[in-house]
């Protein structure tokens, strides 16, 4: 809610988002597109808890988070914000199942649950044959999904994801953007999906775009 964010101090201060202003509701899934540099990442980061802005309010399921300590705030993003990047960052000395089980261990379910849980959303990705693998075995779609799986292993409320398509062929992009649909619709979760893919971003509720530092809509004519 209007956010100011600026990176450096004093005369090298680069002031990224002025006033930006973006509300998703229940089971939107809205497409961050903008150019190189707009401070796309940084606006995600800022959703999700992980910067805190130099100015404004984020609000995480009618909960402020600068009025949360850091601690708070930690528990906040770890129970609500899933993240998906474009390169997947999985663990690779474990496998597939590992990986999305990992997160709702720390959240405290039992292995059983959790792999029971993460064997679902395997099969949901329609990547359930390939479970015991670990991420160097797997395709760059395949390692994707299991990113995503990993995001929402834990029901957070946000989904956010940070050109999640960008390292894939347009076929495996198309892909794995279905399977990612297919998770949010499912589980009624918001998503912001920041990316350069705009036949990825038709598919979505709703385009918005940064300019000058604020957040507009994309499809509302010359916005
Ligand atoms: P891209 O499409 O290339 O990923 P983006 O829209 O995600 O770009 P950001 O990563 O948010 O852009 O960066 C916005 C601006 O802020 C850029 O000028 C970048 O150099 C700068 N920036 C990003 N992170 C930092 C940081 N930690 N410290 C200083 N400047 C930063
Ligand atoms: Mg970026």
């Amino acid at each position: 809610k209007s956010i100011v964010h600026e990176y450096g101090q004093g005369d090298g201060v680069l002031q990224i988002l002025q006033g930006a202003s973006l509300k998703l509701m229940p089971g939107e899934m809205v497409a961050l597109v903008a150019p190189s540099g707009t401070g796309k990442s940084t606006l995600l980061q800022i959703a999700g808890l992980l910067e805190k802005p130099t100015a404004g309010e984020v609000f995480l399921n009618g909960r402020e988070a600068s009025a949360l300590d850091d601690d708070g705030r930690t528990a906040l993003r770890r129970n609500d914000v899933g993240f998906v990047y474009q390169f997947h960052h999985l663990l690779p000395e474990f496998t597939a199942r590992e990986n999305i089980m990992l997160p709702q261990l720390i959240a405290g379910l039992s292995p059983r649950e959790a792999a029971e849980r993460a064997d679902q959303m395997l099969d949901y990705l329609k990547i359930g044959h390939r479970a015991e693998h670990r991420p160097a075995e797997l395709s760059g779609g395949e390692q994707q999904r299991v990113a995503i799986g990993r995001a929402v292993a834990n029901a957070p409320s946000l989904l956010l994801a940070d050109e999640p398509t960008g390292n894939l062929d347009p076929g495996t992009a198309g892909y794995v953007f279905e399977a990612l649909e297919a998770l949010v619709r499912q589980s009624g979760l918001s998503a912001l999906i920041a990316t350069h893919n705009l036949e990825i971003a038709e598919r979505m509720d709703r385009r918005v775009t940064l300019k000058d530092g604020l957040v507009v809509d994309r499809d509302t004519p010359d916005a």
